[in-house]
């Protein structure tokens, strides 16, 4: 049997190892159009590659995908989190589980996974072809025609083929697949951060706050988390996972919309009433400037008071009504205006691509073209930050490569 992977990234290497393993005679060929392979890998994760998360529930997992949740329940139930780091620390690459559930290799250094990945498939004798981009499948009884971009490679045939080509930021990118009778979700950008320009709270840049509430007026848009203001607008945690769950919504607005803030992840204003008017009781001669709200930074505080028209020279005591009520609306109401996105340099995914009913979850292969499979962001799969985004791949791979 020969077999043709396309794409020489995480989910490729990971397709074509696994499926040396399961078919020792099988002949494996790379086709990767660059002369990097795995070079989203070395760049991953700021340089460390945060490989997957420590978290081992499925449905939990499976929850951290805006699109492909159930999918992935099911694809997650064959190879998980746990699965991922027996794999590797099995290959000789040791994992550490961050305090938020990251996990990156104990040396920090992208290059233990992508030297780990290459060593397995040269050891395997998986044969790795560079400049050689895939242009277009065909079909050729049960076989499959592979044609090159490149007019000096002929067509070479195989008999099982797995696209790992990764995430295509256009429509027409994905059009060969669309050919083969596969449904095209049309990508757009995930994982980003917002900009203000025309808000002056990015002058508190390096400002963060744990946790709070991000809201988007007029969605169900909502999410809890870190929050870093920076010199462009807001970033951190909570954002780019509303980025995430938005990323179709955002992109049909064109980036223009109002975020919400509820600063102190209370919903229940009768509580933040409470909260502030014993502060009120308790310190009526301090001054605002002086007593704030646990967990808010003092340069925030400032700042709220201010937009609030509340001088900061005012004690807790002289607050009257109209000034709390003023304190629990900036508090739990705050909003401002995004005019634009900039993508997150850490990490970024395409939301959209083959459609997941285009595919069988249990084989990854193709409902309309037999003995071709998908894995990767080449499918309607991707994840909030942590890890998840690599762990698709490892799971879509290591399914793919069964071949069933
Ligand atoms: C800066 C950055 C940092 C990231 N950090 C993390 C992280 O720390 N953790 C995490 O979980 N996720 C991270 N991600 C997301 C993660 O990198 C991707 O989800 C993952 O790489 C997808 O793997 P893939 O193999 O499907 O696609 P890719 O890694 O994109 O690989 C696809 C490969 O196919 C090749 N190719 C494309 N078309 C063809 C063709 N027609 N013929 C032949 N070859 C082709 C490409 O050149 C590429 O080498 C990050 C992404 C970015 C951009």
């Amino acid at each position: 049997m020969n077999v043709a992977v396309i794409g020489g990234g995480a989910a490729g290497f990971f397709s074509a190892i696994n499926v040396k393993e399961n078919y020792p005679d099988a002949q494996v060929v790379i086709f990767e159009k660059t002369r990097h392979p795995l070079a989203k890998v070395k760049i991953s994760g700021g340089g460390r590659c945060n490989v997957t998360n420590g978290n081992t529930a499925i449905s939990e997992l499976a929850s951290a995908y805006p699109r492909g949740k159930s999918f992935m329940k099911q694809a997650l139930r064959i190879f998980n989190t746990k699965h991922t780091m027996e794999w590797f620390e099995s290959r000789g690459v040791p994992l550490l589980v961050q305090d938020d559930m990251r996990v990156f290799p104990v040396s920090q250094n992208s290059d233990s996974i992508v030297n780990c990945l290459q060593e397995q498939s040269e050891a395997l004798g998986i044969i790795s072809e560079y400049w050689s981009g895939i242009q277009a499948i065909s079909t050729n009884g049960e076989q499959l025609d592979l044609i090159f971009s490149r007019v000096d490679l002929a067509p070479r045939t195989f008999d099982k083929v797995i696209v790992a080509s990764g995430g295509s930021p256009r429509y027409e990118g994905l059009e060969w697949l669309e050919k083969l009778g596969h449904g095209i979700v049309k990508p757009v950008p995930s994982l980003f951060t917002f900009n203000m320009p025309s808000e002056s709270i990015v002058e508190l840049t390096g400002v963060s706050v744990d946790p709070v509430m991000v809201s988007v007026p007029g969605s169900k848009l909502k999410s809890r988390g870190p929050l870093l203001i920076t010199h462009w607008g807001f970033s951190g945690p909570a954002i780019l996972k509303l980025s995430a769950f938005g990323a179709r919504f955002l992109n049909e607005k064109n980036y223009r919309f109002d975020v919400r803030i509820n600063w102190l992840d209370q919903i229940n204003h009768e509580i933040v009433l409470k909260q502030l008017n014993d502060m009120a009781e308790e310190h009526p001669r301090k001054l605002l400037s002086n007593i704030r709200p646990p967990g808010l930074p003092d340069r925030l505080w400032r700042y709220l008071l201010h937009k609030s028209e509340l001088p900061l020279t005012r004690k807790w005591g002289e607050l009257g009504n109209r000034g709390l009520n003023k304190l629990v609306a900036i508090l739990t109401n705050d909003t401002y205006s995004v005019l634009g996105k900039t993508g997150f340099k850490e990490e970024f995914v395409t939301c959209g691509g083959v459609a997941l009913d285009s595919i069988d979850a249990k084989s990854m292969q193709s409902k309309s073209c037999k003995n071709l499979y998908f894995a990767g962001e080449i499918l309607d799969i991707d994840g909030i930050t942590g890890g998840y985004n690599f762990q698709a791949a490892w799971t879509t791979a290591f399914i793919a490569a069964k071949l069933n």
